[in-house]
């Protein structure tokens, strides 16, 4: 089993050195005064030791053992996720991020990430309890009254309560314009919800006093489809008036559900049976204020990209560095043992420097985003806001998809490192792959995140979105021109740059044909948009190394690293993008063309 190591210096250069987050903090009035770079490193060394000594060393125990559902509907997590919970509480790790009004310590959202990374790579299936509570919160903070704000937020703030995600039916996940739970008024203003919800993450547990659902339903006679849905809050028990836990409200688990992975997670049927609820947002604008939760859930999610990547290069790269197995190509390199490490053959070192790239210019990708979403709460114009929020919206999709495909090829080739014994429960290298699977499918599939990119992010704002971003590499292209040692990262940088902006135009022309192309091309697009915004984070942080060497580092080792897992990421990730291209454009024809009756005779 890989002990899991926070990787504090990899976390410092993405932060210190790529994002200058302490002069990021500096100039946000609201940060300038908690997010000091004392505080910020004190905060996360503090968070480091509570993933490594008590998350990590009850992952495995909670994949084994799972969750239990009692004939009441109560739930059962896994043998010291509760205690977890408890000692997480206590130590204020669920308000950090939060508003100061509802119990908050309103630490920068950028910093919650970097804490969310080490919860996720040590455990992932326990950080999904607090994971979905802030969700909740954010949804909540958002979207709530004065008084659902004071009931609510700040028991989930302290962490006394934990929150619940419910969109999904049985009969339908990516559309969920054709959901069927109803929601109708009582005398009081509350509503009666009725219906079924499945697959609902942390639905039921042990580990809180009360748990809120935040809930999708219908009201009678509201539009069909996306128009018609409104959001409620639902809690287990319903508020007394002093802001206790009172009478049980009618919401139960009818059961839990027996998976791939993320064994440690309750995933639940939640039976809505009358349940008190009260609205959130205006009525029928309830997918709108669902998205603040999704949103978040979406950067949370390609978290796990990361998470997946990081976990599996540490356990690999130990394993890789003493197993023995015959000898290098150009000769023995340890001929004091019967066999070389296994780290000297070059297919090995292709897997690990993968899943290192993956995992540093994951994290560099959601550390940006996150830093965005600090600036869309509390940058100081209106302009500043709007334009963190278009960046925002075009890097969600890239980073959920992209880093959760990035991931699971990583916790593969973790297991591949390992050969046999990668396939063996106990190395911990099959629970990664297993946990990390579900990552493509939830808060929105691969497939789905694709025609969000595509289709609303870059099409319906005519490349508005994707040349806000291109700008940005086309300008970092032109400052680094003449710079030697950056040229073999910024020639192909700016070529790709190019391309992706004509492949865009290409598709925008079929689609005004036909707009099936854009169904066709969406995956590709996305993955080749992945692999370019990763190969400028990769440069960045190339030249960021630089820097530091010329200018006589001590730390030469770590800055020559960077520099050549940057080339290997330029010599042999980027060039995926060409196949991407070709297909891209291919065509809709030859994926239409046989009738779904011929598929299989
Ligand atoms: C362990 C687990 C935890 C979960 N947690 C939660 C939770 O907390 N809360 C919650 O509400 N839900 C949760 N979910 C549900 C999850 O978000 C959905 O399963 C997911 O959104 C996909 O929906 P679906 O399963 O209905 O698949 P479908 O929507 O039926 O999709 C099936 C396939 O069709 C594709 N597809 C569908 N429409 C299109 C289209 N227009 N174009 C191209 N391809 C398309 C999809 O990409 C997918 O490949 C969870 C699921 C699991 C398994």
């Amino acid at each position: 089993m890989p002990e899991y190591k926070a990787p504090l210096r990899e976390i410092k250069f993405v932060m210190d050195e790529l994002l200058d987050m302490p002069a990021h903090y500096a100039s946000v009035p609201a940060y300038a005064e908690t997010a000091t770079p004392d505080m910020v490193d004190a905060i996360i060394n503090e968070g480091a030791k509570f993933c490594e000594q008590v998350l990590a060393p009850i992952n495995r125990a909670g994949d084994m053992e799972g969750c239990t559902r009692h004939d009441d509907g109560s739930v059962t997590t896994p043998t010291g996720f509760k205690e977890a919970y408890k000692q997480y509480v206590e130590g204020g790790w669920p308000s950090m991020t939060a508003d100061e009004q509802y119990g908050g310590q309103g630490l920068p959202e950028s910093m919650g990430i970097v804490m969310s990374e080490m919860v996720g790579t040590s455990n992932w299936s326990w950080g999904m309890y607090p994971g979905l509570s802030h969700g909740a919160k954010n949804t909540l903070e958002a979207w709530g009254t004065a008084e659902q704000k004071e009931t609510y937020l700040t028991p989930l703030v302290s962490g006394e309560w934990t929150g619940t995600m419910c969109l999904t039916e049985p009969h339908c996940g990516s559309d969920l314009g054709i959901l069927k739970t109803k929601a109708e008024a009582n005398a009081d203003g509350s509503y009666a919800i009725s219906g079924t919800k499945i697959f609902i993450s942390a639905g039921e547990n042990d580990m809180s006093d009360n748990i809120v659902h935040i809930v999708l339903a219908r009201l009678p006679g509201a539009p069909e489809g996306t128009k018609g849905i409104s959001l409620f809050i639902v809690p287990k028990f319903l508020p007394t008036a002093d802001g206790g836990v009172g009478e049980r409200n009618g919401v139960v688990c009818g059961s839990i559900e027996h998976k791939m992975g993320i064994h440690g997670n309750a995933t639940c049927v939640m039976n809505f049976d009358g349940a008190k609820g009260w609205l959130i947002g205006p009525e029928n604008k309830g997918l709108n204020c669902m998205f603040t939760f999704m949103n978040t859930a979406r950067i949370g999610t390609a978290l796990q990209g990361v998470a997946a990547a990081e976990g599996s290069f540490q356990g690999a790269l130990a394993y890789a560095k003493d197993r023995l197995a015959m000898r290098s190509l150009t000769g023995p390199k340890a001929p004091e043992k019967p066999a070389d490490p296994i780290i000297v053959h070059p297919d090995v070192r292709k897997m690990l420097l993968t899943q290192k790239a993956f995992a540093e210019g994951g994290r560099a990708l959601v550390y940006l985003t996150a830093k965005n979403a600090d600036l869309v709460h509390h940058a100081e114009s209106e302009e500043e806001r709007k334009a963190a929020d278009d960046m925002l919206g075009f890097l969600t999709p890239i980073a959920k998809a992209f880093l959760t495909e990035a991931g699971l090829e990583s916790a593969n080739h973790g297991v591949q490192v390992f050969g046999g014994h990668g396939f063996i429960a106990e190395w911990g290298m099959e629970q990664i792959v297993r946990d990390t699977r579900i990552s493509t499918l939830y808060e929105g599939t691969t497939g789905i995140q694709a025609l969000d990119l595509l289709g609303r992010k870059v099409l319906m704002t005519q490349g508005a979105a994707l040349k806000q971003f291109t700008k940005l590499v086309h300008n970092f292209c032109k400052e680094n021109a003449e710079d030697e040692a950056m040229k073999e990262f910024i020639e192909p940088l700016a070529k790709i740059n190019k391309e992706w902006g004509d492949l865009t135009m290409k598709i925008g022309m079929s689609a005004m044909q036909n707009r099936e192309e854009v169904g066709a091309a969406s995956v590709d697009y996305l993955m080749y948009s992945g692999y370019a915004t990763l190969a400028f984070l990769w440069a960045q942080m190339a030249k960021a190394a630089q820097t530091q060497l010329a200018s006589g580092t001590t730390e030469e080792d770590f800055y020559n690293a960077k520099v050549k897992t940057a080339r290997f990421y330029f010599q042999r990730i980027l060039p995926r993008t060409a196949s991407h291209a070709i297909t891209m454009v291919a065509g809709a024809d030859a994926l239409l063309d046989l009738d779904a009756e011929h598929f299989a005779f």
